[in-house]
């Protein structure tokens, strides 16, 4: 349901900003504390640069409050009415760079570039460790479920597709071919919803968009695997962009961004402008107060 005239400005419920939450002086991502976090399962950064020590680029470390794990099996029952499974998986979390920096806004392309080639990297450790899918995002602002402002990204080690995923490639199923593409290609010649296209990706606000300024970065070839693509770090970085136009037009915005890995691959970005209630978690219809033509209209100029 697109209301615009449920609020004046979409920012208007505004809870915090990105500054708010923030605590540099005992930040564990910054560099110089990587003793602060456990140790390191991947990093880019100098030949010969030590395990745990300054100099990297991008760090990956385990999560330390995971909800997927190594969790025994043996309560495992798959027959009737409450059939339960234990959440078998590994959540790793992703440095984005040494620097403070709050959010993905402020990162540059090289970068991006690095986010995605560890995102890669941790994504082919995980098919030899067993786990074939991974499920990469980025939560920002404590209305986005953030709980340190240093920019950073998760990644949580799969069995198999989770359930949205499953939703999207059983809807490409119905369709009869790839949905997206020729989402894209209509949005490509209506220009409406469209904020950017560059590197062969394209960034919009989908149409029917969940909340104000809903975001979606695609590339344009229909790819099945970010994890092997050239175009990941292209489409991070669109995103990103997309992030920053939105932080020129509102504010410091919380928001989760995922990446959707099964069918044609894709980003979505979700600013978290109001708070999830009634309509939405009871009935599933979404109340967006920003028709995405107008929020893509907004991007383009900022
Ligand atoms: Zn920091
Ligand atoms: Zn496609
Ligand atoms: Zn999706």
């Amino acid at each position: 349901m697109v209301a615009p005239s449920r609020a004046r400005r979409p920012g208007a419920p505004r809870a915090e900003t990105l500054e708010e939450q923030d605590n540099p002086a005992g930040c564990p991502f910054c560099e110089g504390r990587e003793a602060a976090t456990p140790p390191e399962t991947y990093a880019i950064g100098p030949p010969g640069r030590a395990p745990d020590t300054p100099g990297w680029r991008v760090r990956v470390v385990p999560n330390k409050f995971p909800a997927f794990g190594p969790w025994p099996r043996d309560g495992d029952r798959d027959d009737g009415l409450f059939a339960r499974r234990a959440a078998v998986g590994r959540q790793e979390v992703v440095v984005h760079t040494p620097r403070h920096v709050r959010t993905i806004a402020d990162l540059g392309g090289r970068e991006l570039e690095l986010v995605a080639e560890a995102w890669q990297a941790r994504a082919a450790a995980a098919r030899e460790a067993g786990f074939p899918y991974v499920h990469a995002l980025v939560n920002e602002g404590a209305g986005g479920g953030a709980s340190l402002a240093h920019s950073h990204s998760q990644l949580v080690w799969l069995e198999a597709e989770p359930p949205l995923v499953v939703q999207e490639r059983e809807a490409q199923k119905a369709a009869g071919g790839c949905l997206l593409c020729r989402v894209l290609a209509e949005e490509r010649e209506q220009r409406i919803r469209v904020v950017e296209e560059r590197d062969g990706v394209l960034l919009l606000c989908p149409f029917a968009g969940r909340q104000p300024y809903e975001l979606l970065a695609a590339p344009l070839e229909c790819e099945g695997d970010p994890f092997a693509s050239p175009r990941l770090g292209a489409t991070l970085a669109l995103a990103a962009e997309g992030v920053r136009r939105l932080r020129v037009a509102e504010g410091g915005v919380p928001l989760n961004l995922w990446l959707h890995a099964g069918g044609h691959w894709h980003l979505e970005v979700l600013p978290r402008f109001g708070v999830l209630a009634g309509i939405e978690l009871g009935s599933g219809y979404y109340v967006n107060t920003m028709a995405p033509e107008s929020a893509a209209g907004v991007l383009r100029e900022s």
